[in-house]
């Protein structure tokens, strides 16, 4: 814990949480509670609710809940303590400085001395650029159009000749060899001895991170030589697989819609040109965490690759990966093999709209790419290219958007679609099988570790640990008539542990339990949800009957899949037999409360 608790609280009392909701999203109250649309998931009719009594959000649709820290943490993409320090700020409190580990101390000064070499670093190529060292960087940024305003919104710089001269002015800036070298910009002489600067003449790129700091560069060569595109190595700021170029201020638009390109140039001039819904994966191909990342902002990209084969594979290598996240693709391909940024320079931004509102379902643009390896005139190529059509066709769980492609594939190979369509079914039963085998042989192989954690995560069981942990924390003498039945390590998600935990020394300490400073306790945002469904998904039980029921069957299931647990970890016969007879006496335990 960074701060002290008492504080925490007192931040969390002084920002009612539905005057922080509201500057996001406008509310409309009804009796205790506020509804409004939610900003986690796409949807007409409100489903987000906010409980002012109470002191929590929770969204009927996807399940986004918690206090005001938890709030913040899900809208401005930020940790729990960032969260704290900006309600602080909201509230006009004064922190003090947190407690870290000594080491975490010292991971937290690298980072803000790497984030201060950045800064530093770019302001010196950007100054370079504008000396007489950078006339041809400069010369260069005027042949590509691009404007003297928009090179200072992305900080362009120039990395001048020379093999050192970053390394001494960030020497004369009060730097370490050892901090530089950490950073990536600098790097060791082969021999060891001595230093070098990594980027030298070089157009330079600032990267951002989503709040807009300098982690890292990118740099284009000038003239002939290779690499042609130079990047920071990963460092402890930049993580090349988290971090889209651009993207923080693609956010900004809240657009639920991405452009999607592939480097820095078509990045900038696509912004300069009015599209600010814009972002780019860089120095590496993209993968699985940047379409993470994209999810958290958007719902819909539109992949704009260059049209030759290098960028046409690349989009469809981008296609499964954004499909399986859950987004919808789209594609354009430029016309005429030109790149994006030369397309918006030649013809504007106009008739790019255009191509933006053409784009066509990713569906389409496989089967189109699929067309070019095969000649329709031959009939053996034509058998082949239906035939491998049919399986991108089958791999659509949409009916409607299947039909659409469908005809389309039809129409180009003259062939009927109820012989497409069987030779889809074909596919479908194939697929569905291949899929059943995998997941077969995962079953077997994950058989003891995972699934049986996910049966102690079953619905059923989280419910009975929420409605415990409910009526616990609304009536004390029901804790203390099941305090000695069921331990806080007998539940069985942990972090329902930790709040039986803290609810029974709330109890000793004669403490009230505020549900929303209970929230609290749960920095990590999945963490706090589960918290807070303890309270938001249940309505308030006052009849002493459906306690006892609850608590019974509740217990029952917790404890039962508590000792099934204990069997699959066993060494011997006897141990299994005790736990039998565990569960043998579980079924013959009854709680009353009735007299109570
Ligand atoms: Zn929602």
């Amino acid at each position: 814990m960074l701060y002290p608790r008492e504080l925490i609280e007192e931040i969390r009392f002084q920002n009612d949480i539905v005057d922080v909701i509201s500057q996001y999203v406008p509310l409309k109250q009804k009796g205790n509670s506020y509804f409004g649309i939610c900003p986690f998931h796409h949807e007409k009719t409100p489903s987000f609710s906010v409980n002012s009594e109470k002191q929590f959000y929770y969204c009927f649709g996807c399940g986004a809940a918690g206090n005001v820290y938890g709030f913040l943490m899900q809208m401005e993409h930020c940790n729990f303590v960032d969260a704290v320090q900006k309600l602080a700020d909201r509230a006009n409190i004064s922190l003090p400085e947190p407690e870290l580990t000594p080491k975490a101390q010292e991971m937290e000064r690298l980072k803000q001395r790497l984030f201060e070499m950045h800064k530093t670093a770019g302001r010196f190529y950007y100054d370079m650029l504008h000396s007489a060292k950078g006339e041809e960087a400069l010369a260069y940024l005027g042949k590509r159009e691009i404007q003297p305003n928009i090179q200072r919104k992305f900080g362009l710089g120039y990395a001048p000749e020379g093999r050192r001269v970053l390394y001494e002015h960030l020497s004369e800036q009060g730097f370490t060899s050892d901090e530089m070298v950490k950073s990536g910009l600098v790097m060791e002489n082969k021999d060891g001895r001595g230093y070098h600067d990594r980027f030298y003449n070089r157009l330079m790129f600032p990267i951002f991170d989503v709040q807009g700091r300098v982690i890292g560069f990118g740099g284009r060569i000038l003239g002939k030589g290779e690499p042609k595109y130079l990047n920071s190595p990963e460092t402890i700021l930049f993580n090349k697989s988290r971090n889209l170029y651009g993207l923080h201020l693609a956010r900004k638009t809240r657009n639920k819609e991405l452009i999607l390109v592939e480097g820095y140039m078509d990045m900038i001039s696509l912004y300069q040109a009015g599209f600010h819904n814009v972002a780019a994966a860089l120095g590496t191909a993209f993968n699985q965490d940047h379409a993470a990342v994209l999810k958290k902002y958007v719902e819909s990209v539109i992949l704009l690759y260059d049209s030759d084969e290098a960028g046409t594979r690349a989009a469809l290598r981008a296609i499964p990966i954004l499909v399986k996240n859950g987004l919808a693709v789209r594609v354009i391909q430029v016309p005429d093999g030109k790149d994006p940024d030369e397309y918006i320079r030649h013809k504007g931004a106009q008739e790019f709209s255009k191509l933006l509102v053409n784009a066509e379902h990713y569906i389409s643009f496989e089967v189109k790419c699929l067309q070019k390896n095969y000649n329709l005139e031959n009939p053996q190529h034509k058998v082949e290219f239906t035939t491998e059509a049919a399986k991108i066709l089958a791999g659509l769980d949409n009916a409607i958007e299947q039909d659409v492609y469908l005809a389309q594939v039809a129409t180009m190979t003259n062939i009927e679609e109820t012989a497409i369509r069987n030779e889809m079914e074909k596919m479908k039963t194939k697929q569905e099988e291949a899929f059943s085998k995998e997941a077969q042989r995962k079953r077997i192989q994950n058989y003891t570790e995972q699934s049986a954690a996910q049966f102690y995560h079953s619905k059923g069981i989280m419910e009975a640990q929420r409605s415990i942990l409910s009526l616990w924390i609304a009536h004390k003498w029901i804790y203390d008539k099941m305090k000695h039945l069921l331990l806080p390590e007998d539940f069985l998600d942990p972090a329902y542990q930790k709040a039986a935990m803290l609810i029974g020394k709330w109890y000793q300490n004669e403490e009230a339990i505020v549900p929303a400073d209970l929230m609290s306790y749960f920095e990590i945002l999945e963490e706090q949800q589960k918290i807070t469904a303890i309270f938001a998904t249940k309505e308030e039980v006052e009849n002493k009957y459906d306690m006892e029921k609850i608590i019974n069957e509740g217990f029952r299931l917790i404890k039962h899949a508590g000792l099934e647990r204990k069997k699959q970890t066993v060494h011997s016969i006897e141990e299994l037999q005790i736990l039998n007879i565990e569960q043998r006496k579980l079924t013959q335990l009854y709680i009353t409360i009735l007299d109570g």
